[in-house]
C-alpha cells in the first residue's frame, strides 16, 4: 500500500514530536517538494503552469518565495539530520532542494511566449498545498479541540495521498470536464435568469450562488447516504476516526465528481462565471475548515453558519447523529429538511457505525465499484 511505504519509508518508530527532528524533516521534504516543482513550472511554463492565473503571479515575489522554500528545506534539513537517527527525511529535503537549485532555482528565466491551451496546472497544485499547510496547520496547533490528536495523528499518510489524488488530478480534470462545462454555460445558461442575477449588487449574487450550491449539496449529500451504491463510496469519506483540515481531503473521486457537478448545474442555469470561481474558492476554503480540529466558535453564529463543530456532528458514529447535517454552508437547509442535529457539545465518536471498509488508498479506490461494505456488528445486533 502506497501510504504503508510512506509510513516505513519517512516515519520510523522514533518519537514524533516537538525537538525530535521530525517537524523540521516533514517541513524540510515538504519545502524541498514545492521548490523543485516551483521551479520545474519556470522551465516548462506552458505545459505546467495555468493559463488562469499566469497574468496574476508577482514574479518578484514568487521567486523570493521559491529561493526561500530552497534556503528553507536545507536548513530544515540540517536541523533534522542532526537531531533524528533516521534520516531520509532530511535527505529527501535537501536533495529536492538542491536538485531545484542545480535546474536553476528561482531565476529560471521564462522566455517563452505563453499562450492559452492545455495545462497540468501544477503551479496551483503547489500553491493550493502551501496555503493550505500554512493557514490550516498552525490554527489547530494553536487552538485545538483535541489537543492530543497531533498533526500527524494516525493514518495521516493515507490523507496525504488522498489530498495529492484529489486536487492533482481536479486541475487535470478541469481541462477535460470543467472547460467542456464551462462551454455548457452556454447552453444551460437561461439568458433572462442570468440578466436578472446579474443586475444585482455582488456580495448578494454571490449570497445566492452558495444558497443554490447548499440546496444542491443537500440533495446530492442525502442520495450519497441513503442510496447504498452511492454510500460505498462516500462511506470512505466517514471512515476518518480523527478530524482535520487534512481529513476532509479523503474521498472517493466518484463521490467528489458526483458533487462537484451537482453543485455545478444549477448554478450555471443563472450565475456568471466570476461568481462559480469565487464560490469554488469559498467551499474550498469551508469545506477544509469545517473538518478542522478547531475549538474556538461563535455561539451566535454557528446556527447560521456551518462551523467546525455541526460537521463534526455529521461524522459522528453517535447513532443520534448517523444521517444528520448534510449541509454545508447553512445549518437552516437541514432545518428545513429535518436533518439538524446539533447539542451543545462535541462529539465523542467519530467514523462508520460498525460498518467495515477496506484500508489503503488502492483497495478504498477500486473496491466500491466491486462490492458493498461488510456489516458485522450491524448483522451481530439483527440475530
Ligand atoms: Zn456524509
Ligand atoms: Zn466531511
Amino acid at each position: 500500500m502506497i501510504e504503508q511505504r510512506i509510513n516505513e519509508f519517512f516515519g520510523d518508530a522514533e518519537d514524533t514530536g516537538f525537538g525530535t527532528g521530525w517537524w523540521s524533516g516533514v517541513l524540510a521534504t515538504f519545502f524541498g517538494a514545492l521548490s523543485f516543482g516551483a521551479v520545474l513550472c519556470l522551465h516548462f511554463p506552458q505545459i505546467l503552469s495555468s493559463p488562469e492565473l499566469r497574468p496574476h503571479y508577482p514574479m518578484h515575489l514568487m521567486r523570493m518565495l521559491i529561493e526561500g522554500l530552497i534556503v528553507g528545506a536545507i536548513v530544515f534539513g540540517i536541523i533534522s539530520s542532526v537531531l533524528r537517527r533516521k534520516k531520509a527525511l532530511a535527505l529527501c529535503g535537501m536533495m529536492l532542494a538542491l536538485a531545484a537549485a542545480a535546474l536553476g532555482g528561482s531565476s529560471v528565466p521564462i522566455n517563452e511566449s505563453l499562450h492559452d491551451g492545455p495545462a497540468i496546472g501544477l503551479d496551483w497544485f503547489l500553491l493550493d498545498m502551501f496555503l493550505m499547510a500554512v493557514i490550516y496547520v498552525p490554527i489547530e496547533r494553536l487552538w485545538p479541540q483535541y489537543p492530543e490528536q497531533g498533526t500527524f495523528r494516525h493514518q495521516w499518510t493515507l490523507d496525504i495521498v488522498y489530498f495529492m489524488s484529489t486536487h492533482l488530478p481536479i486541475q487535470i480534470l478541469s481541462l477535460l470536464v470543467l472547460l467542456p462545462a464551462t462551454q455548457a454555460t452556454r447552453y444551460l445558461a437561461v439568458p433572462s435568469l442570468q440578466q436578472f442575477i446579474g443586475q444585482m449588487p455582488w456580495l448578494l449574487q454571490f449570497f445566492l450562488a452558495v444558497v443554490v450550491a447548499d440546496l444542491a449539496e443537500w440533495f446530492i449529500h442525502f442520495c450519497l447516504h441513503k442510496v447504498p451504491f452511492l454510500w460505498r463510496f462516500h462511506s470512505i469519506h466517514h471512515s476518518s476516526k480523527a478530524l482535520d483540515w487534512i481529513a476532509g481531503s479523503r474521498s472517493h473521486f466518484v463521490d467528489d465528481t458526483l458533487v462537484r457537478g451537482f453543485i455545478l448545474v444549477p448554478m450555471m442555469l443563472g450565475f456568471s462565471q466570476g461568481i462559480i470561481v469565487a464560490y469554488l474558492i469559498f467551499v474550498t476554503l469551508q469545506a477544509t475548515w469545517t473538518h478542522c480540529n478547531f475549538a474556538p466558535n461563535a455561539k451566535w453564529l454557528e446556527k447560521y453558519l456551518v462551523m467546525p463543530r455541526y460537521h463534526h456532528w455529521h461524522h459522528s458514529s453517535q447513532k443520534e447523529a448517523i444521517d444528520k447535517n448534510f449541509a454545508i454552508h447553512f445549518p437552516w437547509i437541514d432545518r428545513l429538511f429535518g436533518t439538524y442535529y446539533f447539542p451543545d457539545e462535541w462529539p465523542v465518536a467519530y467514523g462508520l457505525d460498525g460498518e467495515e471498509i477496506p484500508t489503503g488508498f488502492l483497495r478504498q479506490t477500486i473496491e466500491p465499484f466491486l462490492r458493498g461494505n461488510r456489516r458485522p456488528v450491524l448483522e451481530a445486533e439483527r440475530t
